[in-house]
């Protein structure tokens, strides 16, 4: 497979420019609780140093607004991005200490309804620009628009194609052109499609790729790299982010797998295994400053370890590391937990087996995995 050259327009980011011939840009995010102010500066020097062009950092609310201050002001020559999460109204308060903010489309309905969206995005358009800020619309198969669900339903790849196009369109007649787009799922096929059709009718809008939740390595290297050397060897792709459940020690090697993977691809190495994932699939999320209990990598491993013996099933397990996007987060898989800060909840499909302490935790999910298996024949 060769290469293929990339068409998109080349915008700039703090320091770092994307787009069009730029080189690619390995990004990351911190995973540290944003309110650590020293952890979190330590983090974002430990990514840089690794090589991030961009280090994210998650914010909630206000308060936090004074810790990303301080954080800002240690780490000069960082280019800095903001996940606004579900508080896209904090834009003003945060833009001074970044070089971009990240909204979630699928996020803006919750708060101020007495506001239409495309106020909303003109809002934050003013304030990007007011403060020299990229913007990124960021999308998420796990939290897609209800107005391009129910006007494409069934159809979530299309609802999510035509919220991005639209947020585009919203953007540019704003007379604002310097934004990324990212359209992301744990599903490496459905992040290529996504991606690929986007591309298809915006050639020119810089991408943003990601597989969420891709997981512990070395399996959530795998999934990434599924997406990522398709995408990336047809020209899609301006700049990454490799999402793994990692360690906050151990953080900085999502930026050295990126890294290998464009490098890996620009010599023409393609080593995916497109059939990955045929049997158990474990996804878990790569925690971020939301995250409930330190234990949650711990757990994620645990959990990979206790399941080993059901790989030939096609069994989906989500472990994510939050009440917020949990329950959320969790709803394709066959059994999904979430951590709280005492509690990891359980949960199969939609039903909600409870919460239980960490400890006993993984003898229930155990019991149901062994149900799921009773119920199935290898990989079906
Ligand atoms: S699931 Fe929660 S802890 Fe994990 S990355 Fe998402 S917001 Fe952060």
């Amino acid at each position: 497979m060769s290469e293929a050259e990339r068409t998109t327009r080349r915008i700039r980011i703090g320091g770092v420019e994307v787009g069009g011939g730029a080189p690619i840009v390995v990004q990351s995010m911190c995973a540290t609780r944003t309110m650590d102010i020293d952890a979190t500066i330590a983090q974002a020097r430990q990514l840089a140093a690794a090589g991030a062009g961009i280090v994210r950092i998650a914010l909630d609310n206000e308060k936090e607004v004074a810790a990303l201050r301080e954080i800002r002001a240690a780490t000069p020559g960082v280019t800095l991005s903001v996940d606004l999460q579900e508080n896209y109204k904090i834009a003003d308060k945060v833009a001074p200490h970044v070089d971009k903010i990240r909204y979630n489309p699928g996020h803006l309905h919750h708060i101020e309804k007495s506001r239409t969206i495309p106020q909303k995005v003109k809002w934050l358009v003013e304030v990007a620009r007011d403060h020299d800020l990229a913007i990124r619309i960021g999308v998420n198969c796990g939290s897609v628009a209800p107005a391009f669900l129910e006007k494409y339903p069934g159809d979530q790849l299309t609802a999510i194609v035509e919220s991005a196009a639209w947020h585009c369109e919203l953007m540019e007649e704003y007379g604002f052109d310097r934004f990324v787009v990212s359209l992301k799922d744990s599903d490496p096929a459905k992040v290529v499609e996504a991606n690929r059709r986007f591309h298809q009718r915006r050639p020119d809008v810089p991408l943003h790729l990601g597989v969420t939740e891709a997981g512990l390595p070395p399996d959530g290297i795998i999934k990434t790299r599924v997406a990522f050397e398709r995408l990336l060897a047809q020209g899609i792709g301006d700049t990454i982010r490799v999402s793994l459940t990692l360690p906050n020690e151990r953080k900085h090697e999502e930026v050295l797998v990126g890294h290998k993977i464009v490098e890996d691809v620009h010599a023409g190495r393609f080593i995916s295994a497109p059939d990955f994932g045929a049997g158990l699939n474990i996804i878990s999320c790569p925690s971020c400053s939301r995250v409930e209990n330190e234990k949650f990598v711990e757990l994620a491993q645990q959990v990979k370890e206790l399941t080993a013996y059901a790989a030939k099933y096609k069994i989906t397990i989500a472990v994510m590391g939050c009440r917020v996007n949990g329950p959320g987060e969790t709803d394709d898989a066959d059994l999904g937990l979430w951590c709280g800060p005492t509690t990891v909840n359980l949960k199969r499909k939609a039903q909600k087996l409870g919460n239980f302490r960490y400890d006993d935790v993984l003898p229930r999910l155990k019991s149901e995995v062994d149900q799921l298996i009773a119920a199935r024949s290898p990989a079906n």
